[in-house]
């Protein structure tokens, strides 16, 4: 039977990057070694990572002084890496979910934190707007993907400040104003690559502005002077990055993505929306994520919530069971994700419907 992976993360990655990967793990390039064994210091594996930012910067329309690196740690190493470099004083953050949370936690370390807005008070059902942004804040940080509760800030905000930016979750999802924010950040393993990267864009122009010293590996500059080869970078991990981008660019890049995501996620909503015994966790239509779709059993079907998951399972669909601070049901429907599969899921809760 066919599997749908609506996983949140790790999660779906394009059948190229797949067969691309398991071809290269047997023979890199017809060079007789695997990329499992190839040192990082070849010139074939420096032209993967070469062609990879290259391919990032050109999917995204980089301008120039930005850096894109590739490091390890995962998103959460960035909530301590963004303050280390930083924040000297005191930095705004917009509390919209546990990932923020975390974020401003790790922040707290490094000097004040301002929680410009947050949406906690209805356990992070929508996105806060017209909060005021402090002057004298060294950046503000976003979270634009709320993986967990299903929201997304879809705009590029217009801030006085530096802004910084998770977007773990929703990266090449939609297209960016790169020149609108200091730094992006995030995990490779929802959008991009499997676990184990973590990818930086970083304006050159903010580093260098905080007092304290910074451990060569926590440093920006240091990786950016090293062109991402400080260490021994996850080779796979870039190489299976190099895949996904190189199929991204062949959908159209972000703005074909994003073409694809709002059919999808309008799809799989407008069937939360018609069917009865389902209803969204997200306040407004507006706050919705195209990455991540939250639902609950209706309230007279509260009991029918465990009957679902084994009727959907039973039909390939894996991974869709909620957050345990959400409930009920997430469905992941990142790029890699045909619309096809979202589909099925919708197909499946009408079927499930009419059984009722
Ligand atoms: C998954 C996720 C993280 C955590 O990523 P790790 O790579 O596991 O550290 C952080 N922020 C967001 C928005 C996420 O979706």
């Amino acid at each position: 039977m066919k599997k749908h992976n609506f996983y949140a993360g790790p999660s779906i990655l394009s059948q190229f990057t797949i067969e691309n990967t398991a071809k290269a793990v047997l023979d890199f390039n017809g060079s007789g070694l695997s990329i499992l064994e190839i040192s990082h210091r070849s010139k074939e594996f420096i032209a993967v990572t070469e062609e990879a930012i290259a391919l990032f910067k050109e999917l995204l329309h980089i301008p120039e002084g930005y850096s894109v690196l590739f490091l390890q740690g995962g998103a959460s190493m960035q909530f301590m890496q963004v303050p280390y470099n930083l924040l000297n004083k005191k930095a705004g953050y917009l509390d919209t979910g546990m990932w923020a949370s975390k974020a401003i936690k790790e922040a707290k370390l490094f000097g004040e934190v301002v929680t410009v807005a947050s949406s906690k008070d209805r356990n992070y059902a929508y996105i806060p707007k017209g909060f005021a942004v402090p002057a004298d804040i060294d950046y503000l940080h976003v979270t634009t993907n709320n993986t967990i509760f299903g929201t997304e800030l879809k705009e590029d905000l217009n801030v006085s400040v530096p802004l910084v930016a998770d977007m773990s979750s929703d990266i090449f999802s939609r297209p960016i104003d790169v020149s609108k924010y200091a730094l992006i950040y995030g995990g490779a393993q929802k959008n991009l690559a499997p676990a184990g990267l973590t990818f930086v864009i970083v304006k050159n122009d903010i580093l260098g502005k905080v007092d304290r010293p910074i451990p060569s590996m926590m440093s920006y500059q240091i990786h950016i002077d090293n062109e991402t080869m400080y260490n021994t970078p996850p080779c796979i991990a870039i190489y299976s990055a190099l895949q996904t981008l190189k199929w991204y660019k062949e959908q159209g890049g972000v703005e074909g993505m994003h073409k694809v995501n709002v059919k999808k996620a309008d799809l799989l909503y407008g069937e939360i929306e018609r069917n009865k015994m389902f209803k969204g966790t997200v306040e407004k239509a507006e706050d919705r994520s195209i990455m991540n779709v939250c639902f609950v059993m209706n309230d007279d079907f509260k009991d029918k919530e465990e009957e679902f998951n084994k009727f959907a399972s039973a039909q390939g669909m894996i991974g869709l069971k909620g957050h345990r601070s959400v409930g009920g049901f997430r469905a992941s429907i990142y790029n890699a994700m045909p619309l096809e599969s979202v589909q099925a899921l919708v197909d499946c809760m009408k079927e499930f419907e009419s059984k009722a």
